[in-house]
Parts: structure tokens; C-alpha cells; sequence
């Protein structure tokens, strides 16, 4: 029985199993998208930051019966193949990374793109929350230039002290930003998403992304200056002076009769661990199980 633990306290990642998705992640995407239909009437996706891909797997059985549909994967790790999917892997952080999703749009752009990105957290809240930020900023910028007009994009965002630097960047690219917290998120976590919809092109702003140039040096090539505070913007933010601050919607999305994230359930007396779905390809801790299993990690 001790086997089924994890199973009992994490009723989505038991499910996930059951239904065949790789991850718990993905039900994540599937309320996101009950509530704000993302996934209606499109077809070009780029899924950043997609391994080991429930997300994907989602995309594709939504998209499945369309016509020309076309999804683009990308992670830093390999990911086995979904079908309908092309697995890309990259850094979304390098241009050639941009290059590879346009080549295999044959020049359209995107109705969708989306983040669940996470680096490797390090429990010092501030540095993740910056570490984490980065990323969406490297994955807002790659929308930037690959999103048509009109079109939305999602990013796993954490909601900390900075918060509202992130809602103010957002909302000059975008129509309406809400802060969305899907039901199989754990409430306990500081995990949201934000969801972006209605693409606004810069006017005069042909976005590209260049090795040498920064972030902030992007955005600021947007008219927007690095730590949020905007020239000519409605939203307008200033560091602890305690005046405006940009706030955004709220949404807490799923159904209430769904299952609880931070509930530990009741399995049936004869539930057995089921096996994950897929295995991580190649896993960061590998090396590290490589060499336990070979006396290598001994303490001295
Ligand atoms: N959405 C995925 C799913 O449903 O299976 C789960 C994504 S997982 C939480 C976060 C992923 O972000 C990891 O696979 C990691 O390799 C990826 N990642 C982090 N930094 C990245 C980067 N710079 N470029 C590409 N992928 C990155």
C-alpha cells in the first residue's frame, strides 16, 4: 500500500496516469482552456518549455481533427514523439530557437502560444521568483515575434512581491491579462498562469531577437523600461513609493466538484501504483542515480 502514497495524496497525478497523460500539468491547460477557451478555433501552436509533454498531448487531441493543424515542442530535454507534434530541442532563450518554429510555419505566424516553464528551482523564493520571470520574459519575447494579431499566449508565472512588473509588461502587448489559478494547481503553491489574449503588435516595432541584446534592451526597444515603469502607458509603476500599482484580474478556474490539489484521498482498497505514463528521457538527476547504482555516491 505504501507504494500507492503518492498516489493518495496527489489525486491529479494519480489521474493523470489513469487517463494516459504524461504529467498532472495537463490539467492544468485543459481548466485554463474551460474557462478561457483557448484552444477554440486554432491551429499553429508553440508549446515552449514542453517536456515530457502533457501539454502537448492536450494540444494535439484538441487539435487533432483540424485541418493544417501544425504544434511545435520545445524543451531543453528530449521529449518521446506525440502525435501531430514536432519535438524541438532548444533553448527558448536563443534566436536560432525562433528560427526553427518560423521555418516550420513556413512563414505564418502562431494563434497560441504558451509557457509552462520552470528552471531548476533553488527554494530561495526571491531568486526563483527572478529566475522564473526571466524565462517568461525570454518566452514573452519569442511570442513577440512569432504571434499573429489577436493571438493569446499563457506563461506559468509565480506570484510574488514583483508580481505586478510582470501584469504591467503584459498588458502593453495584450488586450485583456488575468491572473488565472486552476483548481489542480495546489492552492499551498505561489504557481499561477498568466493568461495574455488579444496580441497588440507595437506599432513601428519589427521585433527580432539578437544574441547581443538583453531582455530589458528588447523591451526597451518596445518603449518599456526594465523594473516596469512605463513612458506614455495607462498603468504607470513606481518602486516603493507606495502610489499605483498594476493589478489585473483574477481567476480561479475548474470546476468546484473537481479534484481538490491539496486533499489527500481514499483509494480503493485494491488500487495498485500504476507506472508513470513516460518515463523523463533523460532526466538532470540521471547521472546522479548512474553513479549510486555504482557504488560512486558513497559517503565517506
Ligand atoms: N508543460 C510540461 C508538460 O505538461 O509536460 C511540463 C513542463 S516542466 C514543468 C518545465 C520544463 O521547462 C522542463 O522540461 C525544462 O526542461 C523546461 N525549460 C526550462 N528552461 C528552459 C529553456 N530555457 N528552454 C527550453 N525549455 C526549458
Amino acid at each position: 500500500m505504501g507504494r500507492t502514497n503518492k498516489d493518495k495524496r496527489d489525486l491529479y497525478y494519480r489521474k493523470a496516469k489513469e487517463d494516459g497523460w504524461r504529467a498532472r500539468s495537463a490539467y492544468k491547460l485543459l481548466q485554463l482552456d474551460q474557462q478561457f477557451h483557448l484552444l477554440s478555433d486554432i491551429s499553429r501552436v508553440v508549446d515552449l518549455c514542453a517536456a515530457p509533454g502533457s501539454w502537448s498531448q492536450v494540444l494535439s487531441s484538441k487539435l487533432a481533427s483540424r485541418n493544417n493543424s501544425k504544434i511545435i515542442a520545445v524543451d531543453l530535454q528530449p521529449m518521446t514523439p506525440i502525435a501531430g507534434v514536432t519535438t524541438l530541442q532548444a533553448d527558448i532563450t536563443h534566436p536560432q530557437t525562433l528560427q526553427q518554429i518560423r521555418d516550420h510555419f513556413e512563414g505564418e505566424l502562431a494563434d497560441f502560444v504558451c509557457s509552462d516553464g520552470a528552471p531548476d528551482v533553488t527554494g530561495m523564493n526571491d531568486l526563483d521568483e527572478y529566475v522564473q520571470h526571466q524565462l517568461v520574459y525570454a518566452a514573452l519575447q519569442l511570442t513577440c515575434c512569432i504571434l499573429k494579431p489577436g493571438g493569446s499566449f499563457v506563461a506559468k508565472i509565480f506570484r510574488g512581491r514583483d508580481i505586478d512588473v510582470m501584469y504591467a509588461m503584459m498588458s502593453r502587448f495584450f488586450d485583456r491579462v488575468v491572473c488565472a489559478k486552476p483548481r489542480s494547481s495546489r492552492s499551498t503553491s505561489l504557481e499561477a498562469f498568466i493568461v495574455c489574449l488579444g496580441y497588440r503588435p507595437i506599432e513601428g516595432l519589427t521585433p527580432r531577437l539578437d544574441l547581443n541584446l538583453s531582455t530589458d534592451e528588447f523591451f526597451a526597444r518596445a518603449g518599456i523600461r526594465g523594473g516596469g515603469v512605463f513612458g506614455g502607458a495607462d498603468e504607470v509603476w513606481e518602486e516603493d513609493d507606495g502610489c499605483e500599482r498594476c493589478m489585473v484580474e483574477f481567476v480561479a478556474c475548474g470546476d468546484l466538484d473537481d479534484v481538490d490539489s491539496d486533499a489527500t484521498y481514499r483509494l480503493d482498497d485494491n488500487a495498485v501504483r500504476l507506472e508513470p505514463v513516460q518515463r523523463p528521457t533523460a532526466p538532470p538527476y540521471k547521472l546522479a542515480l548512474d553513479k549510486k547504482r555504482k557504488g560512486e555516491l558513497a559517503k565517506r
